[in-house]
């Protein structure tokens, strides 16, 4: 086989649809969030980012940077192995316990990202407790999807965030035949938040446990920010929920609450927690830090909201195509792949703002967009040039000023 020109050709393919990843070489700044240095086309320029996933800025906290530098030098670069073979530091320790108050769950456990995390659990999970029936809400991130796969449990997908459908799914098993309805709390590409009572009232009459993953909502709701179960008072009636350190957190890794015995199950039969170094200390450091201060710091998250709010308005009175969405997450739809890269392109070029395109898969084709998303340290400058970038872009891209 002509192994090299399989892949020129399949590259080739992505690239003619305008769906081939490009990535931004950013360097991250100290103190200037959400400016960063992007290094293109042999220069170096200044851009503001509106795509990160960093939404409170945690990762450039000097809280977080204190802990994290303290860890450096007391406990080394590295864990120095997997949990079980001298890699679990006490940083690891403290930040467990941390986690599981926070969630007000028995115990947690950590992974090195929030996809490990989920896909770990998952295939557990569905491999191990006997005729497991998943059920899996169609939009699910992509490490769910691959952790029920590789679980090669039987799975049910139910349309997304529609009860009627899940109840009538579930509905075709009897009620002791083992059920786990796996869903998450903000989808992070419409930004619309699913009814969890309701699933939980349904895991309820039909016997099914809850997987929640939190990964766009942990540090940014409820009232001591452990995500949107907390702000709908529903935390305790979840069997699982997962979260991620890489997103409003700061740092990176990912963790999942449970009961007891869960946490133990998973810790001894998950392969993806077992046969891997754990975490660097600074970065267990940093995220017990930036968890600390996410819980007793709600006006963080009043100002989150009070930005994006903001930016959604002045970008529908600027008459661009917000897209319904009642989280922080702000798309703005596009409609078209080679358009969506165009626009980003332009931004960036002729505005030093750096918004990347969101394509499929991660859409459905038709609804590509521009996913913005506004942390509480973009001031009204930043959003005046944003308004005014935009505007400019989409007249000379001609592209549709109605939301899809
Ligand atoms: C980003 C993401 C993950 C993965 O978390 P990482 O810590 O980045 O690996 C899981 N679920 C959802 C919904 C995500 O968007």
């Amino acid at each position: 086989m002509d192994y090299e020109g399989y892949f020129a050709e399949r590259l080739h393919s992505l690239k003619r649809e305008g769906r081939y990843r490009v990535f931004a070489d950013l360097e991250r700044q100290v103190g200037r969030f959400p400016l960063a240095r992007n290094y293109r086309d042999g220069e170096v320029h200044e851009v503001t980012i509106w795509c990160s996933n960093d939404y409170l800025g945690m990762g450039i906290h000097p809280v977080v940077l204190e802990a994290t530098n303290e860890a450096l030098y007391t406990c080394g670069a590295g864990a120095g192995g997997t949990r079980n073979i001298s890699g679990t530091n006490h940083y690891h320790v403290l930040l467990e316990r941390e986690l599981a108050d926070w969630y007000k769950k028995d115990e947690a456990l950590l992974f090195t990202s929030g996809y490990v995390a989920n896909i770990t659990t998952l295939m557990t999970l569905g491999a191990q407790i006997p005729d497991l029936v998943i059920f899996s809400d169609s939009d699910n991130h992509n490490s769910m999807i691959e952790g029920i796969r590789h679980s090669r449990a039987p799975k049910e997908i139910f349309r997304h965030n529609d009860l009627a459908h899940l109840e009538e799914l579930l509905r075709k098993y009897p009620k002791d035949r083992a059920k786990l309805i796996a869903f998450e709390s903000v989808y992070s590409m419409d930004g619309d938040i699913a009814p969890i009572a309701e699933i939980c009232d349904l895991a309820d009459k039909y016997g099914a446990m809850t997987f929640l993953d939190e990964v766009h909502a942990v540090g940014m709701y409820g009232e001591t920010g452990s995500g949107v179960a907390e702000r709908d008072g529903v935390r305790e009636r979840l069997t699982i929920i997962q979260a991620t350190m890489g997103k409003a957190i700061g740092c990176v890794g990912g963790f999942i609450c449970a009961s007891a015995s869960l946490i133990d199950f998973v810790r001894s039969f998950g392969a993806g927690f077992i046969f891997t170094t754990s975490l660097p200390p600074t970065i267990a450091a940093g995220a017990l830090a930036s968890v600390r201060y996410l819980k007793e710091h709600n006006e963080l998250r009043v100002r989150h909201q009070e930005r994006a709010a903001t930016t959604k308005w002045r970008l529908r009175e600027a008459g661009l195509p917000v897209m319904p969405s009642v989280s922080h997450i702000i798309p703005l739809a596009v409609g078209d792949a080679s358009l969506c890269k165009q626009a980003s392109d332009m931004l960036l070029s002729l505005h030093d703002i750096y918004v990347q395109p969101i394509n499929f898969p991660t859409v459905p084709r038709g609804t590509e967009r521009l996913r913005l998303t506004a942390t509480p340290l973009h001031t009204d400058e930043h959003l005046d040039h944003l308004v005014h970038a935009l505007s400019d872009v989409w007249r000379r891209l001609g592209i549709g000023r109605q939301a899809a």
